[in-house]
């Protein structure tokens, strides 16, 4: 079983917007109230309030704010769980301070568990049935379906969406060939069988409209807070226009990694890529600003990140498997793929010629990097590929956050515990006080 997530659109009426919209800022208050709560108990009294102790002083906050009554106590209880989070991550060092948030930036909220909702859905379209609000049209296409676990409610570009998580057991086909890749900017995607596939022509034409409108943008009056100044009305509607074309470029990226990773995977059950520092090569360099920028648009443009994360989990679907190897001990542009030596070579080379006198191997630079990638892979090399497993996800090994947090141990007080953990601690809590009592 895998938890997967669906997101559906929303098509509330008006009176439903209504109370939606009230509820959104109902949360986002308590989540600044949960906020100025641990702030204050700090500043005046020395006293670190956890997640334990606001949440149960919410029953008596509901008898005093009693409009706090039809939103769930579950659902309360996962905001109060929000600033818990941003809290360990701040004293983890991996976040700043928790800020207050503007009730009309706040995304919504979340029902931990199977209380309060109810999708009446097969994963295709369908109602959502929500506690005290009543059933709310939705649509969209869910891949895999299976039992829904939560429900997280959320407001963006003016439209309501429900992203529900949902325990499943994906499958996917697949053939037998392996393949080995090699991500550049030149071609985005070159197969170790010598076949490319370009950079898709939709995101050089939708930057070029960004461009355009973003100019338009800049002619209008624009908001500036210390001169008092309001934004023009011409102003905020080029700048949803900018906006919406942005989206619509990203809409597009995703859908073409999507096609793309799921024809590889199709007719492919190794797939051998490399790992990417794309953090590392799209960060301006110290001094000279510009010197990246162009290799840098096009790592962004195509999205390398995700290609390797889509690869990896639609493999594992498929019982496949998705192997990086280390690019900077591996040297895949530098290595031949028939003698295994290495040729230095620098990005203008656009064809490998193997320096070995014996070998003298010649083929295309990047197809040369793809074959090295799956010989490494499918270990003819001598060298054992990582397998991926559903176990180590690639994202802990590349951030490099420590995997001993990670479920290992059982989470503490200090620790910042999820609500299932919570709620499993509460029940044994319960069974211990009963076996005393009888
Ligand atoms: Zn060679």
């Amino acid at each position: 079983m895998i938890t997967r997530r669906v997101t559906f659109r929303l098509y509330p009426n008006r009176r439903q917007q209504d109370t939606l919209h009230y509820w959104r800022k109902m949360h986002c208050s308590l989540y600044n109230a949960a906020v100025y709560n641990r702030k204050t108990q700090y500043q005046k009294f020395g006293h670190s309030v956890g997640y334990l102790e606001q949440q149960n002083s919410l029953p008596a906050f509901k008898e005093v704010w009693t409009e706090y009554k039809p939103l769930g106590s579950h659902a309360l209880q996962a905001t109060l769980k929000r600033v818990d989070f941003a809290f360990v991550r701040f004293f983890k060092g991996l976040g700043k301070y928790p800020k207050f948030k503007a009730s009309r930036r706040y995304s919504g909220w979340t029902y931990p568990d199977k209380q309060s909702w109810k999708a009446h859905t097969t994963g295709n379209n369908g109602d959502l049935e929500l506690a005290n609000l009543g059933s709310i049209q939705m649509r969209g296409k869910a891949r895999m379906w299976g039992t829904p676990t939560t429900c997280t409610i959320t407001y963006r570009n003016n439209r309501w969406y429900a992203s529900i998580t949902v325990q499943c057991t994906p499958t996917r086909e697949t053939g037998s060939g392996a393949i080995g890749l090699d991500l550049g900017c030149k071609d985005a995607i070159t197969l170790s069988t010598g076949e490319k596939i370009a950079k898709p022509d939709f995101i050089k034409e939708g930057q070029q409209k960004v461009k355009v409108a973003s100019k338009k943008l800049r002619h209008k009056r624009a908001p500036n807070r210390n001169k008092k100044i309001k934004a023009s009305r011409r102003w905020r509607k080029e700048r949803q226009q900018v906006s919406s074309l942005q989206r619509k470029v990203a809409r597009q990226r995703s859908d073409w990694l999507h096609q793309t990773t799921s024809s590889i995977v199709s007719s492919n059950s190794l797939v051998a890529g490399e790992q990417l520092n794309v953090r590392g090569m799209t960060r301006k360099g110290k001094k000279q600003k510009r010197q990246k920028a162009g290799l840098n648009r096009s790592i962004l443009d195509v999205g390398f990140g995700m290609i390797g994360q889509m690869l990896e989990y639609k493999l594992a679907e498929s019982s496949g498997f998705y192997v990086e190897s280390p690019t900077k001990t591996l040297k895949p542009t530098q290595r031949c793929a028939k003698c295994w030596e290495l040729t230095p070579k620098t990005l203008a080379d656009r064809v490998h010629v193997c320096s070995n006198p014996a070998c003298q191997h010649t083929e295309d630079r990047d197809v040369n990097a793809a074959q090295v990638n799956l010989i490494w892979a499918s270990g003819k090399s001598g060298y054992q590929g990582r397998r991926s497993s559903p176990s180590a996800p690639r994202i802990f090994q590349d951030r490099g956050v420590e995997r001993s947090s990670l479920g290992a141990e059982p989470p503490s007080s200090t620790l910042c515990a999820s609500m299932k953990q919570l709620g499993a601690l509460k029940r044994q809590k319960l069974a211990l006080q009963r076996s005393k009592g009888e």
